[in-house]
Protein backbone atom coordinates (compact mmCIF):
# COMPACT_ATOMS: atom_id res chain seq x y z
CA UNK A 1 0.00 0.00 0.00
CA UNK A 2 1.11 3.08 -0.40
CA UNK A 3 0.85 6.66 1.11
CA UNK A 4 -1.95 7.16 -0.94
CA UNK A 5 -3.60 3.81 0.30
CA UNK A 6 -6.96 3.63 2.41
CA UNK A 7 -5.45 3.66 5.65
CA UNK A 8 -4.74 7.96 5.13
CA UNK A 9 -2.03 9.26 5.54
CA UNK A 10 -0.34 7.75 7.90
CA UNK A 11 2.70 10.03 8.95
CA UNK A 12 2.90 12.09 12.08
CA UNK A 13 5.55 14.67 13.24
CA UNK A 14 8.99 13.64 11.95
CA UNK A 15 8.44 10.20 10.00
CA UNK A 16 7.55 12.15 6.51
CA UNK A 17 11.06 10.42 5.45
CA UNK A 18 9.35 6.76 5.90
CA UNK A 19 5.98 8.21 4.47
CA UNK A 20 7.73 9.64 1.38
CA UNK A 21 9.58 6.67 0.94
CA UNK A 22 6.01 4.46 1.86
CA UNK A 23 4.43 6.66 -1.54
CA UNK A 24 7.65 5.39 -3.63
CA UNK A 25 5.99 1.84 -3.57
CA UNK A 26 7.15 -1.13 -0.74
CA UNK A 27 7.13 -4.46 -1.67
CA UNK A 28 3.85 -4.50 -3.87
CA UNK A 29 5.66 -2.08 -6.41
CA UNK A 30 6.46 -4.54 -9.15
CA UNK A 31 5.84 -2.12 -11.74
CA UNK A 32 7.52 1.25 -13.35
CA UNK A 33 4.61 3.22 -12.86
CA UNK A 34 4.96 2.33 -9.22
CA UNK A 35 8.50 4.03 -8.85
CA UNK A 36 7.27 7.13 -9.92
CA UNK A 37 9.14 9.94 -7.52
CA UNK A 38 7.15 12.91 -9.26
CA UNK A 39 3.90 11.47 -8.31
CA UNK A 40 5.50 10.66 -4.91
CA UNK A 41 6.63 13.88 -3.62
CA UNK A 42 3.60 15.33 -5.28
CA UNK A 43 1.67 13.42 -2.50
CA UNK A 44 4.03 13.52 0.18
CA UNK A 45 4.04 17.32 -0.31
CA UNK A 46 -0.04 17.50 -0.23
CA UNK A 47 0.17 15.62 2.80
CA UNK A 48 1.99 17.94 4.10
CA UNK A 49 -0.06 20.98 3.53
CA UNK A 50 -3.00 19.73 4.56
CA UNK A 51 -1.51 18.42 7.95
CA UNK A 52 -0.65 22.30 7.95
CA UNK A 53 -4.37 23.22 7.29
CA UNK A 54 -3.59 24.66 3.85
CA UNK A 55 -6.72 24.62 1.89
CA UNK A 56 -5.00 24.56 -1.15
CA UNK A 57 -3.30 22.21 -3.54
CA UNK A 58 0.54 22.08 -2.82
CA UNK A 59 0.83 18.92 -4.67
CA UNK A 60 -0.17 20.33 -7.98
CA UNK A 61 1.70 23.28 -7.37
CA UNK A 62 4.93 21.70 -6.94
CA UNK A 63 4.16 19.41 -10.62
CA UNK A 64 3.63 22.08 -12.26
CA UNK A 65 7.35 23.94 -10.55
CA UNK A 66 8.88 20.45 -11.14
CA UNK A 67 7.77 19.86 -14.13
CA UNK A 68 8.78 23.01 -15.21
CA UNK A 69 12.39 22.86 -13.57
CA UNK A 70 12.90 18.70 -14.92
CA UNK A 71 15.08 18.69 -17.79
CA UNK A 72 13.27 17.74 -20.90
CA UNK A 73 11.73 14.51 -20.21
CA UNK A 74 11.68 12.37 -23.35
CA UNK A 75 8.85 12.30 -24.75
CA UNK A 76 8.75 8.33 -25.42
CA UNK A 77 9.36 7.81 -21.60
CA UNK A 78 7.30 5.47 -20.21
CA UNK A 79 3.94 7.40 -18.46
CA UNK A 80 4.32 7.91 -14.11
CA UNK A 81 1.55 6.89 -11.95
CA UNK A 82 0.14 10.39 -12.27
CA UNK A 83 0.40 10.67 -15.94
CA UNK A 84 -1.63 7.21 -16.23
CA UNK A 85 -3.92 8.42 -13.56
CA UNK A 86 -5.27 11.38 -15.46
CA UNK A 87 -5.21 9.84 -18.53
CA UNK A 88 -7.26 6.85 -17.35
CA UNK A 89 -9.98 9.51 -15.66
CA UNK A 90 -10.11 11.53 -18.98
CA UNK A 91 -10.55 8.35 -21.17
CA UNK A 92 -13.65 6.84 -18.24
CA UNK A 93 -15.38 10.36 -17.58
CA UNK A 94 -15.67 10.99 -21.43
CA UNK A 95 -17.11 7.44 -21.95
CA UNK A 96 -19.39 7.69 -18.92
CA UNK A 97 -20.39 11.62 -20.30
CA UNK A 98 -21.58 9.57 -23.79
CA UNK A 99 -23.17 6.70 -22.82
CA UNK A 100 -26.91 5.82 -23.93
CA UNK A 101 -29.58 7.41 -21.71
CA UNK A 102 -31.07 4.22 -22.03
CA UNK A 103 -28.47 1.70 -22.36
CA UNK A 104 -29.46 -1.93 -23.33
CA UNK A 105 -29.05 -4.97 -21.23
CA UNK A 106 -25.64 -5.53 -23.33
CA UNK A 107 -24.59 -2.35 -22.92
CA UNK A 108 -25.14 -2.37 -19.34
CA UNK A 109 -23.29 -5.76 -18.60
CA UNK A 110 -20.09 -4.58 -20.74
CA UNK A 111 -20.10 -1.62 -19.09
CA UNK A 112 -20.11 -3.39 -15.47
CA UNK A 113 -17.93 -5.90 -16.98
CA UNK A 114 -15.45 -3.13 -18.26
CA UNK A 115 -15.16 -1.76 -15.01
CA UNK A 116 -14.36 -4.97 -13.10
CA UNK A 117 -11.78 -5.52 -15.50
CA UNK A 118 -10.18 -1.89 -15.34
CA UNK A 119 -10.33 -2.75 -11.66
CA UNK A 120 -8.30 -5.82 -11.82
CA UNK A 121 -5.77 -5.13 -14.90
CA UNK A 122 -5.40 -1.23 -13.61
CA UNK A 123 -1.54 -0.88 -13.99
CA UNK A 124 -0.60 0.47 -10.10
CA UNK A 125 -0.96 -2.53 -8.03
CA UNK A 126 -1.82 -0.71 -4.58
CA UNK A 127 -4.41 1.73 -6.91
CA UNK A 128 -5.58 -1.18 -8.24
CA UNK A 129 -6.32 -2.83 -5.25
CA UNK A 130 -8.00 -0.38 -3.54
CA UNK A 131 -10.18 0.04 -6.61
CA UNK A 132 -11.30 -3.32 -6.64
CA UNK A 133 -12.50 -2.82 -2.86
CA UNK A 134 -14.59 0.29 -3.69
CA UNK A 135 -15.96 -1.32 -7.04
CA UNK A 136 -17.48 -4.60 -4.56
CA UNK A 137 -18.37 -2.12 -1.74
CA UNK A 138 -20.51 0.38 -4.43
CA UNK A 139 -20.87 -1.89 -8.02
CA UNK A 140 -20.95 -0.54 -10.95
CA UNK A 141 -24.35 1.80 -11.43
CA UNK A 142 -24.19 0.87 -15.07
CA UNK A 143 -28.71 1.95 -15.19
CA UNK A 144 -28.93 5.35 -17.05
CA UNK A 145 -25.93 7.69 -18.18
CA UNK A 146 -26.76 9.80 -15.34
CA UNK A 147 -25.81 6.86 -13.09
CA UNK A 148 -22.51 5.97 -14.59
CA UNK A 149 -21.39 9.42 -14.49
CA UNK A 150 -22.30 10.00 -10.95
CA UNK A 151 -21.20 6.89 -9.82
CA UNK A 152 -17.67 7.46 -11.70
CA UNK A 153 -17.26 10.88 -9.98
CA UNK A 154 -17.92 9.13 -6.49
CA UNK A 155 -15.29 6.64 -7.42
CA UNK A 156 -12.74 9.57 -8.32
CA UNK A 157 -13.60 11.55 -5.39
CA UNK A 158 -12.80 8.57 -3.25
CA UNK A 159 -9.55 8.42 -4.59
CA UNK A 160 -8.88 12.05 -4.57
CA UNK A 161 -9.87 12.40 -0.99
CA UNK A 162 -7.41 9.64 -0.47
CA UNK A 163 -4.39 11.71 -1.93
CA UNK A 164 -5.89 15.31 -0.52
CA UNK A 165 -7.15 16.43 -3.61
CA UNK A 166 -9.93 18.54 -3.92
CA UNK A 167 -13.14 17.16 -4.40
CA UNK A 168 -15.40 17.10 -7.57
CA UNK A 169 -18.96 18.72 -6.76
CA UNK A 170 -20.67 15.19 -8.46
CA UNK A 171 -23.88 17.19 -10.21
CA UNK A 172 -24.80 15.90 -13.84
CA UNK A 173 -24.60 20.20 -14.65
CA UNK A 174 -20.86 19.65 -12.98
CA UNK A 175 -19.98 16.51 -15.30
CA UNK A 176 -21.34 17.50 -18.43
CA UNK A 177 -19.77 20.97 -18.42
CA UNK A 178 -16.39 19.67 -17.73
CA UNK A 179 -16.69 16.04 -19.89
CA UNK A 180 -19.42 16.87 -22.29
CA UNK A 181 -20.02 20.20 -23.76
CA UNK A 182 -18.32 23.50 -21.67
CA UNK A 183 -20.03 26.65 -21.95
CA UNK A 184 -16.22 28.73 -21.64
CA UNK A 185 -15.32 30.17 -25.04
CA UNK A 186 -11.58 28.96 -24.37
CA UNK A 187 -12.91 25.35 -24.94
CA UNK A 188 -14.49 25.91 -28.03
CA UNK A 189 -12.76 24.61 -30.86
C1 LIG B 1 -9.13 3.94 -10.84
C2 LIG B 1 -7.98 4.81 -10.38
C3 LIG B 1 -7.44 4.63 -9.13
C4 LIG B 1 -6.33 5.40 -8.71
N1 LIG B 1 -5.79 5.18 -7.49
C5 LIG B 1 -4.68 5.89 -7.12
C6 LIG B 1 -4.02 5.63 -5.88
O1 LIG B 1 -4.44 4.76 -5.11
N2 LIG B 1 -2.89 6.34 -5.57
C7 LIG B 1 -2.40 7.31 -6.43
O2 LIG B 1 -1.38 7.92 -6.13
N3 LIG B 1 -3.03 7.59 -7.61
C8 LIG B 1 -4.15 6.91 -7.97
N4 LIG B 1 -4.76 7.19 -9.16
C9 LIG B 1 -4.31 8.37 -9.95
C10 LIG B 1 -4.95 9.66 -9.39
O3 LIG B 1 -6.35 9.54 -9.23
C11 LIG B 1 -4.72 10.87 -10.32
O4 LIG B 1 -5.15 10.56 -11.63
C12 LIG B 1 -3.28 11.33 -10.37
O5 LIG B 1 -2.84 11.63 -9.05
C13 LIG B 1 -3.15 12.60 -11.26
O6 LIG B 1 -3.98 13.59 -10.69
P1 LIG B 1 -4.35 14.95 -11.38
O7 LIG B 1 -4.11 16.04 -10.39
O8 LIG B 1 -3.72 15.03 -12.73
O9 LIG B 1 -5.96 14.91 -11.59
P2 LIG B 1 -6.92 13.69 -11.72
O10 LIG B 1 -7.36 13.20 -10.37
O11 LIG B 1 -6.31 12.67 -12.64
O12 LIG B 1 -8.20 14.35 -12.39
C14 LIG B 1 -8.21 14.83 -13.73
C15 LIG B 1 -9.31 15.85 -13.88
O13 LIG B 1 -10.55 15.24 -13.55
C16 LIG B 1 -11.45 16.21 -13.01
N5 LIG B 1 -12.00 15.62 -11.81
C17 LIG B 1 -11.44 15.57 -10.57
N6 LIG B 1 -12.23 14.88 -9.73
C18 LIG B 1 -13.31 14.51 -10.45
C19 LIG B 1 -14.49 13.77 -10.14
N7 LIG B 1 -14.71 13.29 -8.91
N8 LIG B 1 -15.40 13.56 -11.12
C20 LIG B 1 -15.21 14.04 -12.36
N9 LIG B 1 -14.11 14.74 -12.72
C21 LIG B 1 -13.17 14.97 -11.77
C22 LIG B 1 -10.67 17.46 -12.76
O14 LIG B 1 -11.02 18.40 -13.76
C23 LIG B 1 -9.22 17.02 -12.91
O15 LIG B 1 -8.41 18.02 -13.41
C24 LIG B 1 -5.83 6.42 -9.60
C25 LIG B 1 -6.40 6.59 -10.86
C26 LIG B 1 -7.46 5.80 -11.26
C27 LIG B 1 -8.05 5.97 -12.65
Amino acid sequence: MTSSNSSGDGSKGGDSLASLLKTMGGDDCDRPACDDTKSALSAALRRMDRRRGGGGDGGDAFTEKSAADAPNRYRDCPPTRDDIGASTWLFLHSMAAWYPNKPTREDKQLMSAFMNALAKFYPCSWCASDFQKNVQLSPPRTETREDLCIWLCEQHNIVNEKLGKPLFHCSMKNLDERWRKSSDSNCQK
